[in-house]
């Protein structure tokens, strides 16, 4: 099956902002008669629902902000009675203080659906057996994807993260054809699977991976190829837009952002003006039938781009690029800007690199200082100094014409560094404590 939903992901463009617009419209009036946070926010900006008669008009609308959230804890965000909620979550606090959200049943429907609509773009049908190592719990992944994989009719495993052994032998046993989980987690079960003597490719039936809820690359993406045979797709979504919901396709070109779910923007951080399509900047997203918490121009942190011109796949709502990170994991390094996606996108070009790598900022005197610890693959482990050191210049050379900033690199040999069941945490800042 090519599509889940295919009247909808197909529909011409035209069609589909008509029904953005209706959608919008709806939204909007609902919460401006019962919604007094939002019905605050439209006044102060001088806008009604009567000003919205298209669906650019939704610039008009004042954005949302993870603040907004935090500010209004725990749920004065809600818009529904407390007899139609059916769930709470709590975000994982990337970036500081946890954020509630609650669902209705519509909510966890929609939610399904997309993540339905998405494992159906990475390839996988009633056929598949999906292992789901997102963790379950308050964290959205594991119970979105385990949703959104029964719907679709395949056999889910809900394995959550952890007992890395295990997860191998489930993978074996129960034939196991698809794993959700973040990309550090899905690196760590290669390394777990080789010392247990298991070749993923050809011991396995697993084929396809689900991986998101941090940045990873292309690099990243080859690398788990070469590794394990394992194609692996990018899957996105924030606890506030419900959890993970937009995946990339058969194209593995960008992750469609379904158009009558979600209308998607990118915006100037700085200026918080509408970008056109290639250009990058902070990801709006505003949620076009959530009931519990709406999100209107919920500005989402990450850096990333709409990609310009139609998806081969036929898919019909706008593809968003790779997020590179959260504005907030941005690292200012003797005032270059500097992402640790971008750092995993050089150190992955040497092919004598693993994926493993720790970031260590500090200070020196006056200058900002950056440390770059990775590990070397197995085979490239070596007792002569004169080779680590062309390793290690090599690395440094890499890093210092892809960042334009020079790092200090420190060759660590295979597994010394951490391993992430979760998100990874690659950064620490000692300018920060
Ligand atoms: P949470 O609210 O805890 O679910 O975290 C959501 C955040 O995780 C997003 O705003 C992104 O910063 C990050 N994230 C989720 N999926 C991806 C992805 N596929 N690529 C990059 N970052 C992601
Ligand atoms: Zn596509």
């Amino acid at each position: 099956m090519k599509y889940y939903n295919e009247k909808i992901e197909t529909l011409p463009k035209d069609e589909l902002e008509k029904l953005q617009y209706q959608e919008l419209k709806t939204l909007v009036t609902r919460l401006f008669g019962n919604s007094k946070f939002y019905h605050d926010k439209m006044k102060e900006a001088g806008v009604s629902p009567d000003d919205i008669k298209s669906i650019s008009d939704i610039t008009k609308l004042p954005f949302m902000k993870k603040t907004d959230l935090r500010d209004n804890y725990p749920d004065k965000l809600v818009c529904v009675p407390h007899e139609d909620l059916v769930r709470y979550h709590v975000s994982s606090g990337t970036t500081g203080k946890p954020t509630v959200v609650a669902y209705t049943k519509n909510d966890i429907e929609l939610w399904a659906e997309a993540v339905a609509r998405s494992l159906t773009s990475c390839g996988l049908s009633n056929k598949d057996t999906i292992q789901v190592c997102y963790g379950y719990g308050l964290f959205t992944g594991g119970l979105g994807l385990h949703y959104g994989g029964e719907k679709i009719g395949a056999t889910v495993i809900p394995a959550s993260t952890g007992n890395s052994q295990r997860q191998i032998e489930l993978i074996q046993d129960l034939g196991t054809t698809a794993v959700a989980c973040t990309p550090s987690y899905f690196i760590h079960l290669i390394d777990v699977a080789k010392k247990m003597g298991i070749d993923l490719n050809k011991d396995t039936k697993l084929r396809t991976a689900v991986l998101g809820a941090e940045p990873w690359t292309d690099e990243m993406r080859k690398y788990i190829f070469e590794m394990s045979g394992v194609t692996a797709h990018n899957i996105f979504g924030t606890s506030e837009l419900s959890g993970p919901m937009f995946s990339d396709c058969s194209e593995l070109n960008g992750m469609h952002i379904c158009g009558d779910i979600a209308y998607t923007e990118i915006i100037d951080p700085k200026t918080g003006e509408q970008l056109p399509a290639g250009e990058k900047g902070e990801l709006t997203i505003t949620v076009l039938k959530k009931e519990a918490i709406p999100m209107i121009r919920y500005r989402i942190g990450d850096i990333t781009s709409i990609i310009e011109g139609d998806c081969p796949c036929g898919r019909t709502s706008p593809r968003i690029d790779r997020l590179q990170g959260r504005v907030d994991d941005m690292l200012i390094i003797r005032g270059i800007n500097v992402f640790p996606s971008a750092v995993e996108h050089a150190l992955l070009k040497n092919s004598f690199l693993t994926s493993h790598f720790m970031i260590e900022v500090s200070r020196k005197g006056p200058l900002d200082d950056m440390l770059v610890k990775v590990e070397l693959k197995p085979e490239a482990m070596t007792d002569s100094i004169n080779g680590l050191i062309e390793m290690q210049g090599i690395t440094e050379r890499t890093l210092r014409d892809a960042l334009n900033v020079s790092a200090r690199v420190e060759l660590c040999p295979p597994n010394t560094l951490p391993r992430f069941e979760g998100k990874a945490k690659r950064v620490t800042d000692l300018r920060r404590l």
